[in-house]
């Protein structure tokens, strides 16, 4: 199909590094875009910012997508307008600085991102206000505008630096990115050590695009990453936590993971996993890409995702090496697994800032693995009202199909919920009779009352 939609025209002259000054101009007619398949409101914005007198194109991953027959996530403006001119242009348009000054304009619950034109950093430019790079070369700041021809080069891979104009419906490719969408290559601008070196989070999105679009990664872009991986330490945690969310949770998990572990990157990003597949590789390999085969499964169902069971999965091989090291310096079980637990989550969150609202569920996933063993008197459908109880039972699932030893506990709780009331009587009868040791010797020394009691407050 792709060859199709390419055979008119010629494979572009490669130069050196694939820099490009004047840009391989595909017309409307030898490609397979059209503007009705893009964001009317991001067509519009286009139209009225080239009417208003400025450069402005469709950029990045849109074009990409639909150059592949994929739907885009979200559609980029980018234009030779500052900020300030797109505001001045647009009554629901909103300037948002994060990382960059962007400008958000609303249409509804839809919004387009349109961005000014920006220049990469020359050496000569260091001392300027609006750039700096700390000493290994890293981009700290980026705010410099620039022409369209610099805008493509300091963007990241071939295939993100296409230019699509819906008014007269022409491509403009500046690093040969229509020949590697092609030839299904990820392949970046420049040089690449010096291109990870400035960011390297463009080692992620390498991985990440190669998994999205089924690409390889070309050769000098893949070579340096080994090497390099380690850089990913100096990232900003928050920034990390972002890019994970999109490694994990745009349905090629799987895949993801094999190529971050492949090429070394799984360790700066969670270092105590990568410390347990080291110590206990088929369990731990078999239990994270289990738990991210189901989520690439749930995803392609449209069912929700949480990241809080995915961060529970990544973690748990690495939780009963730090509770044995607890335990061995005297402390009892129970608060050396909630101790390990709490070490291991502020540890992870110094690489990948995960929020508290996913820290707790994280918390809540492990305990309910304490839990679901004690199942005796009314335990047992107490459980089945916590609200985690469904994650929990997942994730004990999880834990039996990576060869964990249950007792069989997975099948007796998926036959619990298939049961009727009598049914269920019977079985907590059963458990009785072949002595439960998990429901602990507390509760034999507590009078009926007062467990009761003791049973609802730890529910709540
Ligand atoms: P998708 O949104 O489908 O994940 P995308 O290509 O649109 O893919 P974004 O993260 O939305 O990715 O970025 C938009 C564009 O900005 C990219 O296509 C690329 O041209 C540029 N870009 C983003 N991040 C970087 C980076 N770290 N270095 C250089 N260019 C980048
Ligand atoms: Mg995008």
């Amino acid at each position: 199909m792709l060859k199709k939609l390419f055979q008119s025209f010629r494979p572009p002259v490669r130069g050196p590094q694939h820099k490009r000054t004047t840009p391989e101009v595909i017309n409307s007619g030898q490609h397979s875009l059209q503007r009705g398949q893009f964001s009317r409101h991001a067509v519009s914005i286009v139209e009225r910012l080239q009417n208003a007198g400025y450069q402005a194109y469709l950029v990045g991953g849109c074009v990409r997508d639909q150059l592949l027959g994929i739907t885009p996530k979200d559609f980029d403006v980018a234009t030779s307008a500052t900020p300030e001119q797109v505001r001045a242009e647009f009554r629901n348009a909103r300037i948002i600085g994060r990382r960059f000054k962007l400008v958000h304009i609303h249409f509804g619950r839809d919004i387009i991102e349109v961005a000014t034109f920006r220049a990469n950093h020359s050496e000569t430019e260091e001392d300027s206000h609006t750039s700096s790079r700390n000493e290994s070369g890293r981009i700290l700041r980026d705010n410099v505008y620039g022409t369209l021809e610099e805008d493509a080069q300091r963007r990241d891979f071939t295939i993100n630096a296409l230019y699509y104009d819906p008014v007269s419906e022409r491509i403009l490719d500046y690093a040969n990115g229509v020949h590697d969408i092609r030839n299904r290559l990820i392949r970046l601008i420049g040089d690449p050590t010096q291109r990870y070196q400035e960011d390297p989070v463009r080692m992620l999105r390498a991985v990440r695009f190669a998994a999205k679009l089924n690409f390889g990664i070309e050769k000098h872009t893949v070579q340096p990453i080994r090497s390099m991986a380690k850089m990913l330490r100096e990232i900003p945690s928050a920034r990390l936590f972002e890019e994970t969310l999109k490694l994990f949770l745009s349905g090629h998990a799987a895949d993801t993971f094999e190529m971050l572990v492949d090429l070394q990157l799984f360790e700066p990003l969670f270092p105590a996993s990568a410390e347990a597949l080291e110590e206990h590789p088929t369990y731990t390999h078999t239990l994270i890409s289990q738990a991210l085969i189901n989520t690439d499964l749930r995803i392609k169902q449209g069912k929700p995702v949480t990241p809080a069971f995915l961060f529970a999965a990544m973690l748990w091989p690495a939780l009963p090496a730090r509770i044995l090291r607890l335990q061995s310096r005297g402390m009892p079980p129970i608060p050396a697994m909630n101790e390990a637990a709490h070490e291991l989550i502020a540890e992870q969150c110094q690489r990948i800032a995960i929020p508290k609202r996913f820290t707790l569920p994280i918390r809540e996933i492990w305990d309910m693995q304490e839990r679901l063993p004690r199942r005796s008197g009314k335990r047992a459908d107490q459980l089945l009202d916590n609200p985690r109880f469904r994650a929990g039972y997942d994730f004990l699932l999880l834990r039996e199909s990576a060869g964990e030893e249950t007792d069989g506990l997975g099948q007796w709780w998926t036959d619990y919920q298939d049961s009727n009331d009598s049914e269920r009587r019977d079985m907590i009868r059963d458990l009785g009779s072949r002595d439960e040791g998990a429901a602990g010797p507390r509760k034999r020394k507590r009078s009926p009352g007062k467990r009761k009691r003791a049973d609802s407050a730890a529910d709540e």
